[in-house]
């Protein structure tokens, strides 16, 4: 069975680890660069604060071997950050803290754009439903929850990215070969389909 890996520098990464421990898979935490020698074949990057994160990265080394594998074709998801750190494009939203020296940048490796704390105050954390298109759960027709928490927007995709999920008409969550990106956290709600068909994209 596959071995996943979860970025576990900070943020939302223990609960991505109990999802994987219900749905009985194995996963190894990436706390430092040593870690990258452990054994996995897939990589989830949680949610928390991707200017954080990607400073993190950069700082300890772990960002361009991961990058590497991530474009060798190892299967990610990245959840609210973790869709962050994924985009090509990412556009700061107000009032995250603009230094015109520009954020540390992600992974950069999938053609979306992003806008950075694009739902305003009110609306910074909400949950809603929609059809996850992947969602294999017949009965349950497609439906999932969906939290959000101060989640980016997913304003713009590029040749070969397909979309999964809208919500409130926004485009929440996307695939571009072996990468998915959610602005959502599926890992706060009980329904585990999204890690499941992640999970599929793992051989
Ligand atoms: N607002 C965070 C960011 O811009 C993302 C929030 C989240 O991951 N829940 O990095």
């Amino acid at each position: 069975s596959p071995r996943v890996a979860v970025l576990a520098l900070q943020g939302a990464f223990a609960e991505h680890e109990v999802v994987l421990a219900k749905l009985g898979v194995r996963w190894t935490e990436l706390r430092e660069a040593g870690d990258l020698r452990k054994e996995f074949d897939a990589l989830i990057l949680p949610g928390g604060e991707s200017t954080v994160q990607a400073k993190l990265l950069e700082d300890l080394g772990m960002l361009a071997p991961l990058k590497a594998r991530i474009e060798g074709g190892m299967p990610v998801l990245g959840t609210c950050a973790g869709a962050i750190l994924l985009a090509e494009g990412i556009d700061e939203g107000k009032g995250s803290g603009s230094c015109s020296g520009g954020s540390p940048r992600g992974f950069a490796t999938m053609p979306i754009r992003v806008r950075r704390n694009a739902y305003g105050r009110q609306l910074g954390s909400f949950r809603t439903e929609g059809l996850f298109a992947c969602c294999k759960n017949p009965s349950k027709s497609g439906k999932i929850p969906m939290t959000f928490v101060r989640a980016p927007r997913i304003e713009a995709v590029g040749e070969g990215v397909e979309v999964l999920a809208r919500a409130h008409g926004d485009i929440v969550a996307v695939r571009y070969g072996n990468q998915m990106a959610l602005s959502f956290h599926p890992e706060l709600d009980d329904d585990t389909s999204v890690h499941e068909v992640f999970l599929s994209l793992v051989r």
